[in-house]
């Protein structure tokens, strides 16, 4: 078609080509694995889709990847025969990055290539990572389904620009042709690029082939041949569905950066198969970071379910709860059907108890690292422990093994990070100290200069500093631990219980005593805009503080919600 348009990138896909090409120049490989997963995925969804549409799968059947390159013209190619892309979604996909959290990324970048190049790992840059060894990249694609003459053809040099054509393009899928920079002809070279496909693809479930090297003695019967065989390069079997004991960890690893689209290490993972009314093998990780766009609400990335190998969908919400949103993996059922829909799922008793399953397993997982890998689960809490908190007032059943595993600020902890558990907590209970004492503050520092603390001060009773913003909803839904009340050092009358001696008792009628014409003044003087006026005995260096009534909200929360508006 003579018929070509120029388009112009997203300003944010100029800025990231260039900062990607710098940063990643390093570990410039990835870009293969980067291709080949985007391939696999175009795969899963053309499996998806063709089971209400069989007829997508006619013309042929046989979901593989295809790499090979041409040493003379300087080209290497990635294929696959997936679900393609129709000319708007090349547009979307293409030329935008639809990332939620672009944003915050741009925002976070400070122009330290080496800050920015972890950023940039962290965000992920997928077919982008093509620039770093090429000028140009030509990408044809078809959509299932679609007839041969609606193929498109987008191509771009990485500089802000990129056009596209309507071809003809006899089969349905996509096709990556990289035009390689000069100097990277090590990408021309079998054994290399075989090297790369084993090293970080070998987990895709569907074949990778690349042309087959014909050996000496075959030479001449190649040559009198035309045709080209191929051979799988990968095991090209679901990585999750084989013996643990034939998985490494560098598998494991390479297999999340695929399933989570994250270019870092996971932090932990557990891979188990659950046999019983419920079958299915569980592959879940927990990232080392948290992605950008955690606190997105409109994020589908999650867990992904497969229904023996075949991929179903991939949703958060139905397989792992909001709270624990940050796991991925994935969950391959045996007993369900394979033409489950949506819909069936979110009614399905089954995906219940697996859901129910999971969760054991990765609260498990987190209660492992706690106990036996405290900087793991250190850096887990850095990263995820505000969302984790929300699971107090989310998940009824699991409140206890969740509670366990929250950390907290503590007037005892030596350090500024939140790393007292309440067993830590409870362990250094006072002889006689019946409750677990917090204060919820907007700040460290204003939590530590309360003077609803110094009572506990001068008595050596530790206190729990709450300061994170959900941690109001942990102190209004965590009402015990292991027996003992939480209670907040800021509402209703102290009650000190055992820990109040005779002294105390005699400094607090000494004090209500002194205070009796003051008080009558102060209640006057405020009038409607307190409840009370009350002596106490519980300030050693203020002279005054402000207490909310024992069912009342926190003053913090009140605060939270008045800049909510509400
Ligand atoms: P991600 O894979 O994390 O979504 P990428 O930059 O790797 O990000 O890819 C962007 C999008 O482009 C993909 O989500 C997909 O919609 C589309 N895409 C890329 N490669 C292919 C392909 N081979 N087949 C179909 N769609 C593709
Ligand atoms: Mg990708």
């Amino acid at each position: 078609s003579a018929h070509k348009e120029t388009l112009g990138f997203q300003a944010e896909v100029k800025q990231l080509l260039q900062l990607m090409i710098h940063s990643l120049y390093s570990n410039k490989e990835i870009f293969l694995r980067e291709l080949v997963s985007n391939a696999s995925d175009a795969a899963d969804k053309l499996r998806f889709e063709s089971m209400s549409n069989p007829a997508l799968l006619d013309e042929d059947g046989e979901l593989k990847i295809r790499v090979s390159f041409d040493s003379a013209a300087r080209t290497l190619t990635v294929a696959d025969n997936g679900i393609g892309m129709s000319r708007d979604e090349v547009i979307e996909h293409i030329g935008t990055i639809a990332k939620s959290g672009t944003r915050k990324f741009f925002e976070a970048l400070t122009g330290d290539a080496q800050k920015d190049a972890n950023l940039i790992g962290q965000f992920g840059v997928g077919f982008y990572s093509a620039f770093i060894v090429a000028d140009k990249v030509t990408l044809t694609t078809r959509r299932a389904g679609a007839a041969a003459e609606s193929g498109v053809r987008w191509e771009s040099t990485g500089h802000g620009e990129y056009t596209l054509e309507a071809v003809d393009k006899p089969n349905r899928g996509t096709e990556v042709v990289l035009h390689l920079k000069e100097g990277e002809d090590e990408f021309l070279n079998d054994w290399r690029l075989r090297h790369i496909v084993r090293t970080y693809s070998d987990h895709i479930s569907l074949p990778i082939e690349m042309k087959t090297v014909a050996t000496a003695d075959e030479e001449g019967k190649e040559a009198a041949e035309t045709e080209e065989t191929f051979e799988a390069v990968n095991q090209a079997s679901a990585l999750w569905a084989r013996a643990k004991s034939e998985i490494s960890d560098e598998q494991y690893r390479e297999f999340y950066k695929h399933v989570a689209h994250d270019f870092s290490d996971p932090l932990a993972w557990s891979h188990a198969r659950v046999e019983g009314r419920q079958e299915y093998t569980e592959l879940l990780y927990i990232p080392s970071r948290a992605p950008f766009d955690l606190y997105d609400r409109e994020r589908k990335q999650g867990v992904k379910l497969y229904v023996r190998r075949v991929f179903i969908m991939e949703d958060t919400e139905k397989l792992m709860p909001h709270y624990l949103r940050f796991v991925r993996g994935v969950i391959d059922a045996s007993d369900l059907p394979l033409n489950v829909s949506r819909e069936i799922l979110q009614e399905s008793k089954d995906i219940d108890a697996i859901r129910a399953g999971c969760i054991k397993k990765v609260l498990g997982m987190l209660d492992d690292l706690a106990q036996n890998d405290a900087d793991k689960y250190a850096s887990f809490w850095r990263e995820f422990g505000q969302v984790l908190k929300e699971g107090v007032g989310e998940d009824f059943a699991n409140k206890e093994r969740i509670a366990k595993l929250l950390r907290f600020h503590s007037t005892a902890g030596e350090s500024d990070a939140a790393d007292v558990s309440l067993a830590d907590y409870v362990g250094r209970m006072k002889e006689g100290q019946e409750k677990i004492y917090f204060i919820t503050a907007e700040t460290l520092a204003a939590a530590k200069n309360s003077p609803h603390l110094e009572v506990f001060k001068k008595k050596g009773i530790e206190v729990l500093l709450l300061v994170d913003r959900v941690d109001e909803w942990v102190g209004s839904h965590l009402h015990d631990f292991e027996g003992k009340a939480l209670q907040s050092v800021a509402k209703g009358e102290l009650d000190l219980g055992a820990l109040e001696d005779e002294a105390d008792k005699v400094a607090q009628q000494q004090a209500e005593e002194a205070a009796k014409p003051v008080i009558g003044r102060i209640a006057a003087a405020l009038g409607e805009r307190v409840k009370e006026v009350r002596a106490t005995a519980r300030l050693t260096d203020s002279p005054a503080c402000l207490v909310v009534g024992e069912h009342d909200m926190s003053a913090h929360l009140e605060r939270l919600l008045k800049s909510a508006g509400q």
